[in-house]
């Protein structure tokens, strides 16, 4: 079998390593790939170039190929390579809307009655304003399309509730993305993300994970797309899971189908543990990035076989080990501020631990960073003390605070 996996992350590096333990797969490919990826073979075509993509797929004979991020399912990969007769593990442009479009999203759950928070959606600022005076703080507003993770500002203050709907209707701070908002009711309780392969009514949930989306230790700093994660997380019990299943994951396949929007591919649903049970904060349409890091790794069975195993309306009978998985993020000074690129990246060979790569590229032979994350340190053991102790004995090595930052906190 001959692979694609579409993308450049550290997501994508540990898809391309879980696939690597395959014995089915002749060739991995990924697009555009990063300097990490020795189990690929790495082909310059960027993810938003969907027609070269197609064509590329064609010639190499591929498979299946694996969408990674999220941007090309809005521009219809995955419709494209239907087209050209390619299997494709991705939701097409009108089931990708779940995470596309957070007004979709929030206006289709309450179609379906799955668990989440109260909402109003608006394009016009005084009317957004007015909602918010009625409804005081804490309360979240949210860009309805795609902002690179940036969209939500969750407003302790009315005075920054306000701010945020003139920055985003007015300012168009994200463009396009902010030409209507979402307005939530703030919810609280810890979070958990869970991921599960889906085709059509059938969901096969993976193992609980969470991120770490503050840029410093004890959840403080700016947001970012996550410092680390861990799995499976403790405090989300048996009865948490199969309500999460039920009420969220079920019911959202089912509905898709209902609408004519039929679901394959990874739904990830980042949910809140509240006083009521989990409810959905938000809905991804792919692998999450730094949560797949942590999971994957727990997987017992080949990943390929599942995707296609899932395709084919077949259980895949998916099994897990029973172990603790740690993943720490190394990013570079200032993220997610402005940062250096280029920078010498440190060698972790530390035992025990895998190096996931995230933001790399090689020059003159240097591994050198190219992003705000750069790389991510993990970890299986027996327990999640020994997975700590192992990331941090590799990431000691780095002087915390100089040109690359951790979070020390992760899994604790
Ligand atoms: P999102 O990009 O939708 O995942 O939102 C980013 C972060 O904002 C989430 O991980 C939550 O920590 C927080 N958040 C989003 N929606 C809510 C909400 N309704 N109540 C409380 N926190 C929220």
């Amino acid at each position: 079998m001959n692979i694609l996996v579409i993308g450049r992350g550290g997501r994508e590096h540990s898809i391309v390593m879980k696939l690597a333990e395959s014995e089915r797969i002749s060739t991995i490919y990924a697009a555009p790939g990063n300097a990490g990826m020795q189990q690929a073979e790495c082909v310059g075509i960027d993810e938003m170039d969907i027609e070269a993509l197609v064509a590329f797929a064609k010639e190499e004979q591929i498979d299946l190929t694996i969408v990674g991020p999220e941007n090309p399912l809005n521009e219809e990969i995955a419709n494209r390579f239907i087209e050209a007769g390619l299997q494709v593990f991705a939701p097409q442009k009108a089931a990708a809307l779940l995470e596309g479009s957070k007004s979709f999203a929030k206006e289709f759950m309450n179609k379906y009655a799955v668990p989440t928070a109260a909402y109003a959606t608006f394009t016009s600022a005084d009317k957004a304003k007015e909602y918010i005076e009625k409804q005081g703080a804490p309360i979240v507003v949210k860009a309805d399309g795609l902002a690179a993770g940036k969209g939500v500002i969750v407003a302790e203050t009315k005075e920054q509730a306000l701010a945020a709907v003139d920055e985003i209707l007015v300012e168009k701070a994200f463009s396009d993305a902010g030409a209507k908002i979402v307005v939530e009711e703030f919810l609280s309780g810890k979070e958990f993300s869970l991921m599960a392969f889906v085709h059509e009514h059938n969901v096969y949930p993976m193992v609980p994970a969470r991120d770490h989306k503050r840029a410093f230790d004890n959840d403080e700093g700016p947001n970012t797309g996550g410092m680390g994660a861990f799995s499976p997380v403790p405090d989300v019990t048996e009865d948490h899971l199969d309500f999460a299943m039920k009420e969220i994951l079920q019911k959202t396949a089912d509905g898709m189908m209902e609408e004519d929007r039929p679901f394959t591919g990874i739904l990830y649903a980042g949910l809140m543990m509240t006083e009521d049970g989990p409810k959905v904060i938000e809905f991804n349409t792919r692998f999450g990035d730094p949560e797949t890091q942590v999971v994957l790794p727990l997987l017992k069975n080949d990943l390929d076989q599942v995707i296609l195993d899932v395709m084919d309306g077949k259980d895949p009978e998916l099994e897990w080990d029973d172990s603790a998985c740690v993943g720490v993020v190394l990013a570079s000074q200032g993220y997610p501020g402005s940062y250096a690129k280029g920078v010498e990246t440190p060698e972790l060979n530390e035992a025990d631990t895998y190096i996931v790569h995230a933001g790399t590229k090689l020059v003159d032979g240097n591994l050198v960073s190219d992003g705000g994350r750069v790389l991510l340190v993990g970890a299986k053991e027996n327990s999640f003390e020994l997975a700590r102790e192992k990331v941090y004995e590799a990431l000691n090595q780095v002087e915390n605070g100089k040109e690359y930052f951790y979070r020390t906190d992760i899994g604790k």
